[in-house]
């Protein structure tokens, strides 16, 4: 009988030959259940998405409850649909001021498409400025501002006017001039194996940015929506983008991306030409009844208030001599150790014993430790053990 494994690679475009290859009939909380009911703790949440942990029951309740109403009536932007505008109004609520826009797509790499078109539109600028080592995406435009040439080469012509500057290095930010229509940053590098800037890089950046009339966005689709143990990263640091891309947790589990920013900028997607940005699906209702009810739960039960004493626990149960830094902020950490070799090896043995890590895109000798924010003592206690004692089996 052929399996669905073997049905799964014949037929299901792959672009490794090293899927991680495992199989799940259901999610609950913090763990995803295979066939046989065996419990694996969810260390990554899907790559930063299931942040209130899978099968939560107010978000299910939401999809439902709009898929017996509507799903799919218009492309983006014409209809008013309850849960766009509901969704949209309750972000906006917690959003600074100048962040009162959303335009709702379908995925982060959507997000940073409409981001880059808007920054150019509304300058008037071509150059836009990346850093090095960031993770923006997939699609053309999103890989043009990647920092790494072994993912991109391959792929060129790509969008030209490109810059790159060293993440957290003061002394690029003079690289950023008049020229330059946009720098689009991570709040925290997530890819490039979670790495926080300083305070003053990033007040300066903002600064940088204020000088020269470039517009500053700020991709926290991975760090966003209570993961660093704020709503937003942003709030770390004291500075307000003109430009937010959210996506990942944004929709409770469901695809959806907005790019955020002031009614002003906005705008300039609406003149010469029209309809500056299309987009099908972007907003499906579904995604936004989703949405709101994730961001309601994120709120009600105050879960980035959470975070903080969770990262505690984490780093003092994390603790080895073949652990060389614990590298990040809240629950979005990078434990990093000597090599790839390694780190692969520790990685196989946590799947085997129930705990689902991986490494980063930009940085293979670090795991990636990013579970739902609603993961208890207990479960920390237990993810952790199965880690430390997969290091011990190979190191000690
Ligand atoms: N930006 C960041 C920081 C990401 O981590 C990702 C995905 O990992 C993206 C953008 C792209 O998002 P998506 O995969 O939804 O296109």
């Amino acid at each position: 009988m052929v399996t669905l494994r073997q049905l799964f690679l014949a037929n299901n475009a792959q672009t490794t030959d090293f899927p991680l290859l495992l199989e799940f009939e259901r999610a609950e909380g913090v763990y995803l259940y295979d066939s046989e009911g065996k419990g694996f703790i969810d260390l990554i949440s899907g790559i930063g998405v299931s942040n209130l942990g899978h099968s939560n029951p107010k978000v299910i309740r939401a999809i439902k409850d709009q898929v017996d109403k509507y799903m799919h009536l218009m492309v983006y932007g014409e209809y008013v649909q309850t849960p766009q505008v509901r969704f949209a109004g309750k972000l906006v609520s917690i959003l600074p001021d100048n962040l009162q826009s959303v335009y709702f797509v379908n995925s982060g790499a959507e997000a940073v498409e409409g981001a880059l078109k808007v920054a150019k539109r509304y300058t008037g600028r071509q150059q836009i400025i990346a850093c090095k080592n960031s993770y923006h995406g997939s699609t053309h435009g999103a890989l043009s501002v990647m920092g790494n040439e072994a993912f991109k080469q391959a792929y060129r012509p790509l969008v030209p006017g490109v810059g790159f500057i060293r993440f957290n290095g003061v002394d690029d930010l003079k690289l950023i001039t008049e020229q330059t229509a946009c720098v689009i940053i991570e709040t925290i590098q997530g890819e490039a194996g979670i790495r926080v800037p300083d305070l003053a890089y990033m007040q300066a950046l903002r600064s940088r940015c204020n000088e020269t009339g470039t517009l500053l966005i700020l991709d926290e689709i991975q760090a966003a929506m209570g993961r660093t143990g704020k709503l937003f990263a942003f709030e770390h640091y004291g500075i307000v983008p003109d430009i937010l891309l959210l996506a990942k947790a944004l929709g409770g589990g469901m695809p959806i991306g907005a790019f955020v920013s002031s009614k002003q900028i906005m705008s300039a997607l609406k003149e010469n030409p029209i309809l500056g940005h299309i987009t099908t699906f972007g907003g499906h209702p579904v995604c936004c009844a989703a949405g709101l009810a994730a961001l309601e739960v994120l709120l009600d039960e105050n879960l980035a208030d959470t975070v903080a004493e969770k990262e505690a626990l984490m780093r003092s149960l994390l603790v080895h001599p073949a652990i060389k830094q614990v590298r990040g902020k809240g629950l979005m950490l990078a434990l990093e150790l000597e090599n790839f070799h390694l780190n692969k090896k520790i990685i196989d043995r946590c799947i085997t014993n129930g705990v689902i890590t991986d490494w980063f895109l930009h940085c293979d000798n670090s795991m990636r430790i990013a579970p739902p924010l609603i993961i208890t003592s207990a479960e920390i206690k237990k993810a952790c053990d199965v880690i430390v004692e997969a290091i011990s089996f190979y190191c000690d």
